[in-house]
């Protein structure tokens, strides 16, 4: 086992130095993807602690003018190809901005873990039977449940009756009308659902981040990390606030989602047609590797979300060699238990190369200054070979 120390220095040395390491055939975040399933803990502590210093801009909008060519992109895509939904007609048509709010939600809900194609039936029979919160709050479980038959995961069904009626018997009849109210008041709403009703009902500025959406920033940024840790949420649901159209947010983010489910698909996107290709990271990569005939080129699949890489384990230390040590052993305890210090082998420095990508691609070294070992008791400590 290797364990491959960071010093801060080198993780702050990337704000200065855009250029990101990558791995061969893979888009990542400096922090990578999976690791052994023993490590999850300790990895996915160290990554949430360290990936928000270390996220290079390769994985960022920095440039103001390529947020608004995403918007305007993206817009204008949805603007011409947005599916004929039964839930958008609603929103198109109904003055009530409650009634509007109530439509979303219901779409919102029945669209958690369904396919489009298989709600559009049931959201077309459950708004002609209970077209207004209060004709929701006053209908039965029974009912509820019988018309959500089929659908799968009835505690939804169950979840926007008690939401009806809270609604209905304590807010007046009026929904929230922000996404931290709706998430705060509304049982099983939670931080996407709120997003957006919010932004769909009532033009909130607020990102949302899912499946879709997740997928599509994932591979527009190039980020490979585990988007279930908490950092790498936290980046995403950054970068969907930050591109939000703050004149058009509920389009938006419907095109956001609507890009994913139609074009940026998990297997096989449709790259050619996609209205944000020239600022998509993945497909640049993909381009120039496949230009380069190089044996092993990625495909889009493998970028972002796909990454599936795996790394050394790496601890942060302070760059102080008399605690590094100590530091490193700690953390190995953590995972391995009780491991004497006489066990933990110095092996020595080595370089490792790297190609970095900010308008255009750069090439250099790094130095990883601790690589070390944990010695097996019969054997002799080996030497260190260049990563
Ligand atoms: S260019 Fe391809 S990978 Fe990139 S966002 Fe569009 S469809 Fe997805």
């Amino acid at each position: 086992m290797v364990i491959m120390k960071k010093l801060r220095a080198s993780v702050r040395s990337h704000k200065k130095q855009p250029a990101n390491h990558t791995r061969r055939g893979k888009c990542t975040l400096n922090s990578s993807q999976a690791t052994p399933s023993g490590l999850d803990g300790l990895a996915k502590r160290k990554r949430e602690e360290s990936l928000p210093a270390s996220v290079s801009p390769y994985h960022l909008f920095s440039d103001m003018a390529d947020v608004t060519a995403f918007r305007r992109n993206l817009l204008s895509w949805y603007d011409q190809e947005k599916r004929d939904l039964p839930w958008r007609k609603w929103v198109k048509e109904e003055a009530n901005v409650d009634r509007r709010a109530y439509a979303v939600w219901v779409s919102e809900v029945m669209l958690q873990q369904t396919q489009v194609a298989t709600v559009i039936d049931y959201y077309t029979r459950w708004m002609q039977k209970w077209p207004t919160l209060q004709d929701l709050a006053s209908a039965s479980l029974e009912e509820v449940n019988q018309l959500w038959s089929g659908l799968g995961y009835y505690s939804r069904g169950r979840r926007l009756q008690e939401g009806a009626r809270k609604v209905v018997e304590e807010l007046g009849g009026h929904m929230p009308r922000t996404a931290e109210t709706l998430q705060q008041l509304l049982p099983g709403v939670g931080r996407y659902t709120a997003g957006a009703v919010a932004s769909i009902a009532f033009d909130q500025v607020t990102g949302v981040v899912d499946g879709n959406v997740l997928r599509v920033l994932c591979r527009v940024r190039a980020i490979g990390a585990d988007p279930s840790s908490t950092s790498v949420s936290h980046h995403l649901w950054k970068l969907a606030q930050q591109l939000v159209d703050p004149a058009r947010p509920g389009d938006f983010n419907q095109a956001a989602m609507e890009l994913g489910a139609t074009v940026c698909t998990p297997q096989r996107p449709l790259c050619s047609h996609c209205p944000v290709q020239s600022l998509c990271r993945a497909q640049q990569r993909v381009e120039r590797e496949q230009r380069s005939a190089l044996p092993g080129s990625p495909d889009i699949e493998e970028c972002g979300l796909l990454a599936g890489l795996w790394e050394f384990p790496s601890v942060t230390l302070e760059p102080s060699e008399q605690q590094q040590h100590k530091a490193l052993l700690q953390e190995l305890q953590r995972w391995s238990g009780p491991l004497p210090a006489a066990r933990l082998q110095h092996l020595g420095e080595v370089f490792r190369m790297y190609e970095g990508h900010r308008r255009g691609a750069c090439k250099g070294f790094q130095k990883v200054p601790g690589v070390h070992s944990i010695k097996p008791e019969e054997t002799q400590p080996g030497t260190a070979s260049p990563g």
